[in-house]
């Protein structure tokens, strides 16, 4: 799909250089485990096999699962691997042999382990060296490609970590053949830019012909997708994300967030099943009792809702003005809102819906009416086609300038 100049968004993918960077970035969710970490979040077995299953068919190309934490969550493993889905499923543990095996007895193809390599993370967490660090994150590499399994190491904190001892790290594993190193910024500490620098240090270090990068961004700040789009300028090719962006805290990246992102603005060649994201989100509310945020990106209640008067005017008349896509694509709903804020316009288009006279006179009262009520939105509806069509072809629906 090249850009075309009758694109309203044309201009927008120009300065986004969007014809010109575009390259796959692969998606692995990490609902099943970061998810998971979140307050208050556990799933059942049950639940984790239906969130495989949904996020299979959506399309990501890799699902992460711990079986360490429980029996429960070594069974959920063990069942979610035998479903056969085109996505990887990888088991996520510590970088100890005995974790390890764990995961092999789960029958895992794919090992995932992670170690903080940070000072902080050696000394206050895993109470040893550099040089026991990389004694012992090698001997796991070493075990699990001794298996015959694909591994993805992840270097716990890198964000926070002496570049030269990272670059080492990274090195060492990307001779050991590992398949994917992590890149995390754990604490949420980056900005963009220091993300972008962060990935590309280790990508220009490395033979990335036997390795690639994955980046897992937390979202402390609010910069969570950011970092890890910057980091995917920068040569990383794959996100980690979490339906609703659930996580230790505040979480990683939203698996919505960034589809859309990728596919819209990035113009990344993924299979997605963008239409089923407001009921991924849906599903996770329920399991989680966590309600999502009216106004969360392109989930939310309020993602695709027009309510001052002059928005409603021109969705009416062409919903791009004010939209990116089309709300349906994302499985959300276009909503139009009618209050004070409604104006001439909107009144008349409230006159219209209910069959009412929409002349000047009739619109300007009810505009009048409804800003001195002073009680904010009194009206919210779904504008589906039907709707859009009968307000379109209303004959009296004149609004006059
Ligand atoms: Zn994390």
């Amino acid at each position: 799909m090249s850009l075309k100049s009758d694109d309203p968004n044309y201009y927008a993918h120009i300065y986004n250089e969007s014809d010109k960077d575009r390259k796959r970035i692969r998606i692995l969710d990490s609902t099943l485990r970061e998810g998971e970490q979140h307050p208050k979040v556990s799933f059942t077995t049950k639940q984790r096999i239906q969130i495989a299953w949904m996020l299979d068919s959506f399309g990501v190309d890799q699902i992460e699962i711990s079986p360490i934490i429980s029996t429960d969550h070594f069974e959920s493993t063990k069942t979610i691997i035998k479903q056969g889905l085109k996505a990887d499923i990888l088991a996520h543990v510590r970088a100890m042999k005995s974790d390890v095996d764990i995961a092999i007895s789960c029958g895992a193809s794919w090992v995932a382990t992670y170690m903080g390599v940070s000072d902080i993370h050696l000394s206050t967490k895993l109470k040893i060296t550099r040089e026991e660090a990389k004694i012992r994150a090698l001997e796991v590499a070493d075990y699990i490609k001794s298996h015959g399994l694909k591994a993805r190491f992840t270097m716990e904190d890198a964000s926070r970590t002496d570049p030269a001892f990272l670059i080492e790290m990274c090195k060492e594993m990307n001779g050991h053949g590992i398949e994917r190193i992590s890149i995390p910024d754990t604490v949420g500490i980056m900005r963009p830019r220091g993300m972008y620098r962060l990935v590309k240090v280790v990508y220009d270090n490395i033979d990335m012909s036997k390795t690639s990068l994955d980046v897992h961004c937390h979202n402390d700040v609010g910069l969570a997708l950011a970092n890890a789009l910057a980091g995917c300028e920068a040569g990383a090719d794959q996100i980690h994300t979490t339906i609703d962006g659930l996580g230790e805290r505040t979480g990683i990246p939203t698996l919505a967030e960034s589809a859309v992102a990728l596919t819209l603005i990035y113009k990344s060649n993924n299979d997605l099943r963008l239409h089923m994201l407001r009921d991924l989100s849906k599903t996770i509310s329920q399991y989680t009792d966590l309600e999502i945020p009216e106004s969360k990106p392109i989930v939310g209640d309020s993602a695709y809702k027009h309510k001052a008067g002059t928005h409603l005017a021109a969705i009416l008349r062409n919903p791009s003005a004010y939209e990116i896509l089309e709300p349906k694509i994302v499985g959300n709903r276009r909503k139009i809102v009618f209050g004070e804020l409604a104006g001439k316009n909107g009144a008349t288009y409230l006159l219209s819906l209910l069959g009412l006279e929409t002349g000047q006179h009739e619109a300007e009262t009810l505009a009048r009416g409804l800003k001195e009520l002073r009680m904010g939105d009194i009206l919210e509806l779904y504008l589906d086609d039907r709707l859009e069509r009968k307000i379109l072809n209303d004959a009296a629906l004149k609004v006059k300038e």
